[in-house]
């Protein structure tokens, strides 16, 4: 049953609650191991659900457009001298509705249409919005992208120092979605100092990494950092831009009245008490935690064959290459899912295959550790990942049930938050 319970949208709306209810069970059943993904507390959930919901707070604390705010300002500036102090930043800005607006916010504070930006190309795991070409971020700015080198699967420092001086990006991206490695925040700063560009870590993937010291920290390489809130830092969903002194004013108002306009106060509040989380001791237990479990997961499945881009992994995901396997990443994925354990397919550099039917896996450790699986665990993952993704080639539905069900006895005796068995 979902925790909190849902009687009254059971009364309301019984369509919806069934869908609800068989999510939370589907979360509870599941090895989730989508690097993106995770469980947030009761505590997270309940503020992002509560009454916040029905306030309108355009501006800033103590500067708002609207009255009633004796409450909200108190929540907004907690939050904010929360991710501050957590994240080492002289401002954040609690207010972006999500990843992409919030990268979206630092390309109006700093670029005009047809400026150059500098990022990692989507096929070699930036995101969308760090200039690739369907995104308005490579649609209205020029972008010129970075990638890894194909023998390494690691960024090459020279290219990316080269590129910027030819190209003279006025803003430079680090950072991704699908980057094993640990980002080298020091070799990025040099580089944007020579050329003069503003550095942007956009840390959405490693934030909680970093909150738990499992991650070097950005502070005081790149001006600005952007951040979703809802993936290793296991908050609400939104996002979060820090910055040093000098981008702070251009920073909120590209936010605000730029490109929003009222913040999600029910999400601010559960920001707070994310970041309140995630400065405690135990969250730094979570996040060495998670990256023991990735590390562990990446040498069973490199012992059962598997090619890892990079050769394994720094933090919390994985990305794995099937080709040498002969079997695309999508039907495999799909094999996993009904095996109850679910990854997405993904595109590996170079990759001769179509974006939505590319040759690998993204894999990550993030939900699964705080369900409270640890490094031990990771052999038997693996190797029910490799009975799956073998019983997809022969069309072997009777194995991928096993395994769903060796998956939910396992999950039986992990709880999860905003879930209760029923006796
Ligand atoms: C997830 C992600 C985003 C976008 O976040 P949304 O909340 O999905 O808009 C931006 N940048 C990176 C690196 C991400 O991983």
């Amino acid at each position: 049953m979902h925790e909190p319970p849902i009687a009254q949208v059971a009364a309301t709306d019984p369509q919806i609650a069934a869908l609800i209810e068989s999510e939370a069970q589907r979360q509870f059943a599941k090895l989730r191991m989508i690097p993106s993904e995770n469980y947030v507390s009761l505590a997270v959930l309940e503020a992002s659900g509560s009454v916040l919901t029905n306030k309108y707070s355009e501006g800033y604390a103590g500067r708002r457009y609207y009255e009633g705010q004796q409450f909200v300002d108190p929540i907004e500036t907690i939050a904010k001298q929360r991710a501050q102090e957590l994240f080492r930043a002289d401002h954040a800005n609690v207010q972006p509705y999500s990843g992409s607006p919030a990268n979206l916010a630092v390309y109006l504070a700093f670029l005009s249409p047809g400026d150059t930006v500098m990022g990692m190309a989507l096929p070699m795991g930036g995101h969308l919005t760090h200039g690739w070409s369907v995104s308005v971020t490579g649609k209205w700015f020029k972008s010129v992208q970075y990638g890894v080198r194909a023998d390494t699967g690691r960024i090459d420092f020279d290219e990316v120092r080269d590129l910027a001086l030819r190209e003279r990006p006025k803003v430079i991206y680090c950072g991704g979605t699908a980057i094993p490695r640990t980002i080298d925040f020091p070799a990025f700063a040099s580089v944007a100092s020579e050329v003069g560009a503003v550095l942007v870590a956009d840390i959405a993937h490693i934030a909680g990494l970093i909150a738990g010291g499992a991650h070097p920290s950005p502070a005081g390489h790149a001006q600005v950092i952007t951040t979703t809130t809802h993936k290793t830092l296991r908050g609400p969903r939104g996002a979060m831009i820090m910055c040093d002194a000098a981008h702070a004013t251009a920073i909120d108002k590209a936010v605000f009245p730029g490109l929003q306009g009222g913040p999600h106060d029910h999400t601010t509040a559960a920001i707070a008490v994310a970041l309140k989380e995630a400065a405690a001791p135990s969250f730094s237990t979570y996040a060495h935690q998670v990256v023991a479990n990735a590390k562990a997961l990446a040498a069973a499945l490199s012992g059962l064959g598997y090619t890892l881009v990079s050769g394994g992994t720094d933090n919390h995901l994985i990305l794995m290459d099937l080709t040498a396997q002969e079997i695309a990443g999508k039907p495999a994925a799909k094999a996993l899912d009904r095996a109850g354990i679910e990854v997405n397919y993904n595109t590996v550099p170079y990759d001769p295959r179509k974006p939505f039917d590319p040759s690998g896996l993204r894999i990550g450790t993030p939900a699964i550790t705080t369900r409270g699986l640890s490094p031990e665990h990771m052999p038997q993952i693996a190797a029910w990942m490799d009975e799956a993704i073998t019983a997809a080639k022969k069309d072997d539905e009777a194995v991928i049930e096993r395994i769903a069900g060796n998956v939910r006895d396992l999950l039986a005796d992990f709880p999860m938050p905003g879930f209760t068995q029923i006796a």
